[in-house]
């Protein structure tokens, strides 16, 4: 069967780092998308193509913005794009209608680029939480049609402990409807356990994730998982920075660890499962 793939199209320290950033913790750090961004991705895509993958790709606003043509790559490899938003804010630090406007804009950019609409979103940090569950509403009032924001675990940034784990159409009280795509997690001991992607995929032994893979195909269930870019790219945060305190060494060398690696277990990933995006795998491209 047809798993689900996802990228959040942005550089590291969007991913990791803004909430930091904002507390003046990461004076190398600036919210203005590099070009490693675009050489990643690039990477990224050409191995998709190698095994015939393909993802949903949801790209951060400031990214759409600087590195237009880096979206039209995306489409042109025959990726589907959504937005990651505009300036990857936790939803749950935005009142309704500051995140409409992030929605809204982010999802124009992305139009005015691909010249089609776009449907899917996923928060940044996947800041959907039970204390900013109103954002689906704002999403249907704004045209999205599917949400991958929601991991259900307990962690301090994110998590949404006791929401579904598989993919779900969600009712909402303003009479709209979702289909929700929850990161992809195991079920052990009662507990839900991440290894959907990202981090969980980087530190994970590979035999460990592919076991988690088939446990959930076996069930008849899709996987849903996520991969960043800059996951590739092993030369950036090689090397102390002036200023550093322990601390940030700290979280450079674990936002590093492993990096070596990804390339071969993405590629396994590849190799041992079948690929797709999630419109495809909406419309019935499930079957395979
Ligand atoms: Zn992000």
């Amino acid at each position: 069967m047809k798993n689900i793939l996802t990228i959040d199209v942005e550089d590291w320290y969007q991913s990791s780092v803004d909430v930091l950033l904002r507390k003046g913790y990461c004076a190398e750090c600036r919210p203005i998308p590099s070009l490693r961004v675009v050489s990643n991705t690039m990477r990224l895509l050409d191995i998709l193509a190698e095994f015939g993958a393909k993802a949903t790709c949801f790209v951060l606003g400031t990214v759409a913005e600087t590195y237009p043509s880096l979206v039209r790559r995306i489409t042109d490899a025959g990726h589907e794009v959504a937005t990651h938003g505009y300036g990857h804010e936790l939803v749950y630090s935005l009142d309704r209608e500051s995140f409409r406007s992030d929605i809204v804009l982010s999802k124009k950019l992305l139009e005015d680029i691909v010249g089609q609409e776009v449907w899917g979103y996923r928060a940044p940090y996947f800041s959907i939480t039970p204390a900013s569950a109103w954002a689906l509403q704002v999403l249907t009032e704004s045209g999205i049609t599917f949400d991958a924001s929601m991991f259900p675990i307990r962690r301090g940034l994110y998590g949404f402990p006791g929401g579904g784990r598989f993919p779900h159409i969600v009712g909402l009280a303003n009479g709209r409807s979702l289909l929700e795509l929850p990161v992809s997690t195991l079920r052990l001991l009662g507990q839900n356990l991440p290894f959907g992607g990202g981090g969980y995929f980087r530190l994970a032994p590979y035999a460990v994730i592919k076991r988690a893979l088939e446990s959930l195909n076996r069930a008849k269930q899709v996987a849903v998982f996520y991969m960043h870019p800059y996951e590739l790219d092993t030369e950036e945060l090689k090397g102390p920075l002036p200023a550093e305190n322990r601390r940030t060494r700290l979280f450079r060398w674990s936002q590093r660890l492993n990096r070596e690696k990804t390339e071969s277990k993405i590629r396994r990933l590849l190799s041992d499962f079948t690929w797709t995006s999630i419109s495809d795998w909406a419309d019935g491209g499930n079957g395979g």
